[in-house]
């Protein structure tokens, strides 16, 4: 099951990819929803034909790899030996090395959550090719939760090479689920789509975006299109039990819209993970 790779090496090893990927998730959540700005700002004004942006008015260039990690609070850049996932944060109890404010506990939550999710792939899959490519639509998902969360964005950029991802996984690792991956992506699509315009004649508001549209092909294309209803029943559910008791408990929050993708993400995890015993149960209850 693990191939040649013990399970002692296999999932300590997968434990540590995930940590070092979720770290730089952290920086993909920081930085993307303001480099995608950056590029629709330019491509803005180059179709207004305006002069591009210069000065006061230009927002700092930014991309994945520079500048360096900085403390949020004093802008100091943090030292390699402090930027080791979830180690740094501990060692540095929380505090920024040079102005000693605390930094958010979400980089090392969101470290530990990376990680948690490579070793359940491979725990439950083995350490294999098709674990890896599966460990990459987890933390594709992830990264699209937070970054939902955070700006109300989906992406293209995440959502449609997960999609490819999907499809490239089928043909590779099990090809009989090709037909069905296809299909569950168009429908995956469609089926929110109707949803959308249903929701926006009846009610004039709207009600998801079109990220979760391309998050829902995606997720159809990982799971093949039987798995669509309980994909929408899990991120709906979730969603709506989430929602009441947010509204409930932070009073401020009454009537703002919640992000879908952050439950379709998670039912997603769910479905990758577990989808073949859930399809089991689901059916089940189907018969009965
Ligand atoms: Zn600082």
């Amino acid at each position: 099951m693990y191939s040649d790779i013990p399970a002692v090496i296999a999932l300590p090893l997968a434990a540590l990819l995930g940590l070092v990927i979720g770290s730089f998730i952290n920086v993909v959540v920081a930085r993307l929803p303001g480099m995608l700005m950056l590029q629709w700002r330019a491509e803005a004004r180059e179709a207004l034909a305006l002069p591009e942006e210069s000065g006061a008015s230009a927002l700092p260039r930014i991309n994945l790899v520079t500048p360096r990690s900085r403390c949020p609070q004093c802008g100091t850049p943090i030292a390699w030996h402090d930027n080791i996932p979830v180690l740094g944060y501990l060692k540095r109890r929380g505090r920024c090395a040079h102005c000693h404010q605390p930094i958010s506990v979400q980089y090392p939550l969101i470290e530990l959550a990376g990680g948690a999710m490579v070793l359940a792939v491979v725990a439950i899959n083995g350490f294999d090719a098709a674990s890896l490519l599966l460990s990459a639509a987890c933390l594709i998902l992830l990264t699209l939760a937070l970054i939902d969360l955070r700006t109300q964005l989906l992406p293209d950029i995440l959502t449609l090479p997960l999609l490819w991802l999907g499809l490239l996984y089928q043909l590779a690792f099990q090809p009989w689920m090709l037909e069905s991956a296809v299909i569950g992506a168009v429908a995956g699509y469609l089926v929110l789509w109707c949803f959308y315009w249903l929701f926006k004649l009846v009610t004039g508001k709207e009600g998801m975006g079109y990220g979760d549209f391309k998050l829902l092909a995606a997720l159809g294309a990982w799971t093949g299109w039987e798995m669509l209803p309980l994909l929408l029943i899990l991120s709906a559910g979730v969603g709506a039990v989430v929602g009441i008791v947010v509204q409930l408990a932070i009073p401020r929050l009454r009537g703002m819209p919640l992000p879908f993708g952050p439950f379709l993400a998670m039912a997603g995890w769910i479905t990758l993970l577990f989808g073949g015993y859930l399809m089991g149960i689901y059916q089940a209850i189907m018969l009965f």
